[in-house]
């Protein structure tokens, strides 16, 4: 048996990522050759693997990066070679996507293909516009047409007349460039100028724009509003029966608004989604990197003499977590933690533990090492106690410091990790953020400010970039950034995930 691979013919879906198919991101992640084109949103191509092949071989209006032919040739050559390639097409591969010829050619050169199905841009743009296809009264048949079937026509090759005709509800991909010839052939073909006609543009996106008005209205209302490709035209009466919720995507209390989240990315997940969720599109520009510090001479000393302290103090949950992998490394079984005291000092430390079952004592009302201190102080639990505090290279002198002399405890040390400033120009997101700018640029700690402000002098935008405004995730890291001559526009009282979320839905709603 020869040992040709295969060609996968995969729908990427609209454009939110969220959209493909699961079958579409197991074959992302598996594949050896990734051929792509700009329709299908560059988050997916995130899921292949790192030494997966990519080839751009996208298409845009009078740029053509390769021929028809070349992307088929692309194609057998690598499946011949034994690969397994995923040839990826934005919504779905068999709508107006030329799959039919990719076919024709793979089975021409003898070469095995799949068809993943994918949310096709009219049926996503729809729903995330809020307008109904069908409807019982008055949307029986849906048709889907194209404004020009091969971007390189000029002229429409449709009869939009007959269509005038049939009624029911036209999705016209392609439309956009086209719109005032297709809305004149409409209506020389009996259509009512009152037909409720809307466009979407860039449709599941972040920058999703809708214009929804009559069809006589409809050319007028797409320039003013400055549409753009990619757009859905839609015509029919079922479209204009949307429901009152009917903008619930632009409506969301964040959307169109983009943020920059700068801690390293394994972190920024919950921040990430909430933000999503409201409709806010997410950068991700890492500023700190965090590294486990091992002096393993100290750290062996410490787990030798664990029994011996009162309270284990943790001063983040990075911490937390890395200090539990040691100890499992060192005993293997929860028993030998010993009756040790857990302060820790905010909830997302705190959750570290909660999941061993181990109980959380003490947890400052603000999240700040200085109340954490203070609060343990107020215990009076301290003099003469052996006190191990885990923590990172940074900010902890306060925390010993208040301890040891208002508390009189024999502090120890374990520095846990080292935070370090990561080079922002190897952010993935990094050349968009100087391209488009953002609304608000979330410092979740001092470092992420600090390390900002050293790399300022990478940080130039580019003309009509916006300049974000800064978000503080507490007291602390405003300090920072004020003593660093930037302005703190909005603040959380202390560090929480959820706060910040509703001190950016307050400013930007
Ligand atoms: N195979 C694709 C269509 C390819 S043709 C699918 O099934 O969706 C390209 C056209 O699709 C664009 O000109 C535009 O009309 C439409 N389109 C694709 N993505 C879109 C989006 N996010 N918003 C609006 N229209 C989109």
């Amino acid at each position: 048996m020869s040992k040709t691979g295969i060609v996968y013919l995969v729908g990427a879906g609209p454009g939110e990522p969220k959209l493909s198919t699961l079958r579409a991101r197991e074959l992302i992640e598996q594949c050896n050759v990734l051929v792509y084109d700009n329709l299908a949103n560059p988050e997916l191509r995130k899921w292949a693997a790192s030494d997966c092949l990519q080839i751009d071989v996208g298409k845009s209006p009078g740029r053509h990066t390769l021929d028809q032919r070349d992307i088929e040739k692309v194609l057998v050559e690598h499946a011949k070679q034994g690969k397994i390639v995923v040839r990826l097409k934005g919504g779905d591969p068999f709508v107006f996507g030329r799959c039919a010829e990719e076919m024709l050619a793979l089975d021409v050169a003898g070469v095995s293909y799949e068809v993943v199905p994918g949310v096709t841009a009219a049926l996503a743009c729809a729903g995330y516009a809020g307008l109904p296809l069908s409807h019982r009264d008055c949307g029986s048949t849906i048709s889907f047409l194209t404004g020009h079937e091969d971007l390189s026509k000029e002229s429409l090759h449709v009869d939009f007349s007959k269509f005038a005709k049939i009624g029911g509800t036209l999705c016209i991909y392609m439309g956009i460039s086209k719109l005032e010839e297709i809305v004149q052939k409409l209506l020389a073909g009996g259509i009512s100028p009152d037909v409720p006609t809307a466009i979407v543009s860039n449709g599941t996106l972040p920058n999703q724009k809708k214009v929804v008005t009559t069809l006589n209205k409809i050319v007028k209302s797409a320039n003013k509003a400055d549409l753009q490709a990619p757009a859905i035209v839609f015509v029919g009466n079922a479209i204009g029966r949307t429901g009152q919720k009917g903008n619930w995507f632009e409506s969301r209390p964040l959307f169109g608004k983009r943020f920059v989240l700068t801690r390293p990315t394994a972190q920024v997940s919950k921040l990430k989604k909430k933000l999503q969720d409201l409709g806010g599109e997410v950068l991700e520009i890492p500023l700190i990197k965090i590294l486990p510090a091992e002096d393993k001479k100290l750290i062996a000393e410490i787990f030798a003499g664990i029994a011996t302290y009162e309270w284990a103090v943790f001063t983040s949950a990075n911490g937390a977590r890395e200090f539990m992998r040691l100890f499992f490394l060192a005993f293997g079984d929860i028993r030998s933690f010993g009756p040790m005291r857990i302060a820790c000092v905010g909830e997302g430390t705190a959750e570290v533990f909660r999941k061993y079952s181990l109980e959380v004592e003490l947890i400052p009302e603000a999240s700040t090492a200085e109340n954490l201190a203070k609060d343990l102080v107020a215990t009076n639990s301290l003099d003469s106690a052996n006190v191990l505090i885990v923590t990172g290279n940074r900010n902890r002198e306060i925390l010993v410091q208040m301890l040891e002399d208002i508390g009189h405890a024999i502090v120890d040390t374990l520095p846990i990790y080292e935070t370090d400033f990561t080079d922002i120009k190897n952010a993935a997101d990094f050349k968009k953020f100087l391209k488009v700018g953002a609304d608000g640029i979330i410092f979740t700690s001092s470092s992420t400010a600090l390390s900002y402000v050293e790399q300022e002098e990478d940080l130039v935008f580019e003309d009509g970039a916006m300049v974000p405004i800064h978000c503080s995730f507490g007291p602390e890291t405003s300090k920072t950034l004020r003593e660093n001559e930037l302005e703190v526009n909005l603040e959380c009282d202390s560090p929480s995930i959820d706060q910040m979320v509703l001190k950016l839905v307050d400013y930007f709603s």
